[in-house]
């Protein structure tokens, strides 16, 4: 959508040799004033580019791109009037619902029309709200620019100026950059018109509040009329997340400046559909104004998937979509791509940041199958649904949410099972980012070919069958490689849910795919799969760690033991030599392997001396003074002090790392680690 086209800078070629002149006659020069709302209704006036041909049609967009649904913005345009630079009224006819054809046009100077707002309009349409435009005099101005310009045929490339007038104290929260701002009027300049549909405005007494992320200043803006929310709470709930989405991406956005914009609906009608629309450098948000504090979860996710836009489409896409032709667009076949995609990794950043937790993503996860399985035609060809979604499948629309997301959960862990957890999704979209970037596109019918040749050839059979064919995904066989098992609906259950839950028997090869899949270098979300007998107290789990490696020759439960450690945690021996300490650091799973023959041939037995426990909220240090016996063809009986950092998180104790020290005739355990019992 972004796309530099060769006019425009050819264009600026010429004007950075000063000839400017040209420029009064090479861009779209709008006004409004929005101190003047008169019937619900602003006068728009355009000073044209000029025109050499005879004829020519002005048009309102037909549909625009993200939205997948004719919105026909010409239906809030009435009075359209064209005068040539003398002021002389030029003959013009509307020729359909969206265009208007403007005689003797070689003369054109100036176009002249009013618009109506959609929010409350009484003319029968389409236009989702959040595509929509609201006109509320001295309260709030929402300005999806689509609904209130047009352009001229063969010439929504050139540059746009937009003179807009308005209240006293009013802010105009957008992606874009002000050319110049005062009290009472702000200058916008957009590079054509994708650009300009591509940026949202909106106008009200400010509520924002600017965050710094990698290399982006956002800005958070809000418009509660009864103040339930506010954009200090939304922005330091996003912060987190947009953080988690940055290191996600790579560490750098492809963006500099972007905005959120919300629009919270608290005095208005309630809108037949709420939601989001996303852009390259902002989104608009226009939701119910409910309390923040219950409210804020499904901003947050809601929020995330616009964000994700950024990648796909808005970033990666097909010419279809860069080059969208307002008034009779081609639709892409790959919403499993610009919207499943995007719905999928807004989720998963939320789960690899911390924000939620393994658990939660995978009822996510279970609920999309549900809604997928019970509401949705499943046989479908994913391809048809993209390219009909505006047309013949409509109402199969919704599941490019659900179905789309689960094609992306499928594919993400194929391609991680294919690399041995070493490529997945994420490594594919950064990939196709840096093949075509903003500037280029894929054509449509290529990219399962373009994908297949980054990847494994097996990708392309997985398109071939699952996007483009009708098959049902066997989402068991796919979840199955991270160790999730999907748990039918119980006869009793109404609503026919499926759950998703992680199989506590997962071989290592399972677990270790789903800690790729899960788990990034930049947060270690853990999986519970402790008894809670274990580690619900800092006792239980300090009596569980000598519990479960004691015992007679033979197998140990080491799933219980490594279920009493946080992913990650170490543990390590240090031993005084004559030349000082040595320090072997390890990690509980290369423990287990080094040890276990030993356990099978040998009974070990070890126990509790004495105990100081430290404690702080959430984190806890024991110091656990021991002895052990190794009942070797030489049994041997040792002492020493295991030093055991805890961590509390999500009801229960963790072990972050787990180090001892033995004692030897130089170093005795000190008393005071000793308990009066274990002295006697
Ligand atoms: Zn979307």
């Amino acid at each position: 959508m972004n796309l530099h086209n060769k006019c425009f800078k050819a264009l600026s070629i010429l004007l950075f040799a000063g000839i400017s002149v040209l420029q009064a006659q090479t861009n779209y020069q709008y006004r409004l004033n929005l101190n003047d709302v008169k019937d619900d209704k602003l006068s728009v006036t355009l000073i044209t580019p000029k025109v050499s041909e005879a004829e020519i049609t002005f048009y309102m967009p037909k549909i625009v791109p993200g939205t997948y649904r004719n919105s026909d913005f010409g239906k809030f345009v009435s009075n359209v009037k064209a005068y040539n630079a003398k002021g002389q009224p030029l003959n013009v006819k509307q020729t359909s619902e969206n265009s208007w054809q403007i005689k003797k046009a070689n003369t054109l100077s100036k176009i002249i029309y009013d618009v109506e707002d959609t929010w409350d309009s009484k003319i029968k349409h389409e236009v989702y709200s959040m595509a929509g435009t609201n006109f509320e005099a001295n309260k709030n101005f929402v300005l999806n620019t689509c609904g209130i310009f047009g352009y001229l045929e063969n010439k929504k490339d050139l540059p746009f100026t937009l003179n807009i007038t308005k209240p006293a104290g009013f802010y105009g929260s957008t992606g874009l950059v002000s050319s110049s701002t005062s009290s009472t009027e702000d200058v916008y300049e957009t590079k054509n018109a994708d650009h300009l549909y591509d940026s949202p405005i909106m106008f009200c007494i400010p509520d924002t509040t600017t965050i710094k992320v990698g290399n982006a200043s956002v800005l958070i803006s809000i418009y509660s009329p009864n103040k339930l929310a506010t954009s200090a709470v939304i922005a330091k709930n996003l912060e987190t997340l947009l953080q988690a989405t940055n290191k996600h991406l790579g560490g750098k956005l492809p963006v500099d400046k972007y905005a959120f914009i919300y629009y919270f609906n608290g005095e208005q009608a309630p809108f037949a559909t709420s939601g989001a629309w996303e852009h390259s450098y902002s989104s608009f948000y226009s939701l119910k104004e409910e309390p923040q504090e219950t409210a804020i979860g499904n901003w947050v996710d809601v929020s995330s998937h616009e964000f994700f836009h950024i990648v796909t489409p808005l970033t990666i896409s097909s010419k279809e979509v860069k080059q969208f032709d307002f008034n009779n667009p081609v639709m892409s076949r790959h919403l499993w791509l610009y919207e499943g995609s995007t719905e999928y990794d807004s989720h998963l950043v939320q789960v690899r940041a911390g924000i939620n937790t393994p658990n939660q993503f995978l009822q996510k996860l279970a609920q999309q199958l549900s809604f997928s399985k019970n509401y949705f035609k499943d046989n479908l060809r994913f391809t048809e649904l993209s390219q009909e979604s505006a047309g013949k499948w409509q109402d199969q629309y919704g599941n490019v949410y659900l179905k789309g997301s689960l094609i992306s959960a499928a594919l993400d862990l194929y391609l991680l099972k294919l690399s041995g957890g070493n490529y997945s999704l994420k490594n594919l979209k950064h990939d196709l980012g840096i093949k075509y970037g903003k500037d280029k596109y894929f054509n449509d019918d290529e990219l399962f070919d373009v994908i297949t040749s980054l990847t494994f050839p097996e990708v392309r059979q997985f398109f071939a069958d699952y996007v483009e064919g009708a098959k049902s995904i066997p989402y068991e066989s796919f979840f199955s490689y991270a160790g999730v098992k999907i748990v039918p609906p119980a006869a009793e259950d109404k609503s026919k849910s499926s759950k998703l839950m992680f199989d506590p028997n997962a071989t290592a090869e399972q677990i270790s795919l789903r800690n790729a899949w899960l788990n990034t270098s930049f947060a270690q979300p853990a999986i519970n799969t402790a008894s809670a007998a274990d580690v619900s107290s800092i006792d239980q789990l300090v009596k569980s760690l000598y519990d479960v490696i004691s015992g007679p020759a033979g197998e140990r439960d080491w799933k219980r033991f490594e279920s009493l450690f946080f992913p990650g945690a170490y543990m390590g021996a240090i031993r005084q030599t004559a030349q000082g300490a040595t320090f072997n650091k390890t990690i509980p799973s290369e423990y287990v392997k080094s040890n276990q023959e030993a356990f099978q041939k040998y009974a070990f037995t070890e126990h509790e001396l004495g105990r100081t426990v430290n404690e702080f909220g959430s984190l806890a240090q024991v110091f656990s003074s021991y002895e052990y016996t190794f009942s070797t063809e030489k049994p041997t009986s040792r002492r020493g002090i295991n030093n055991i950092q805890l961590i509390k998180q999500d009801n229960r104790w963790w072990i972050m790392s787990l180090l001892w020290n033995e004692e030897n005739e130089s170093l005795p355990i000190p008393a005071k680690y000793i308990n009066q019992k274990a002295r006697k």
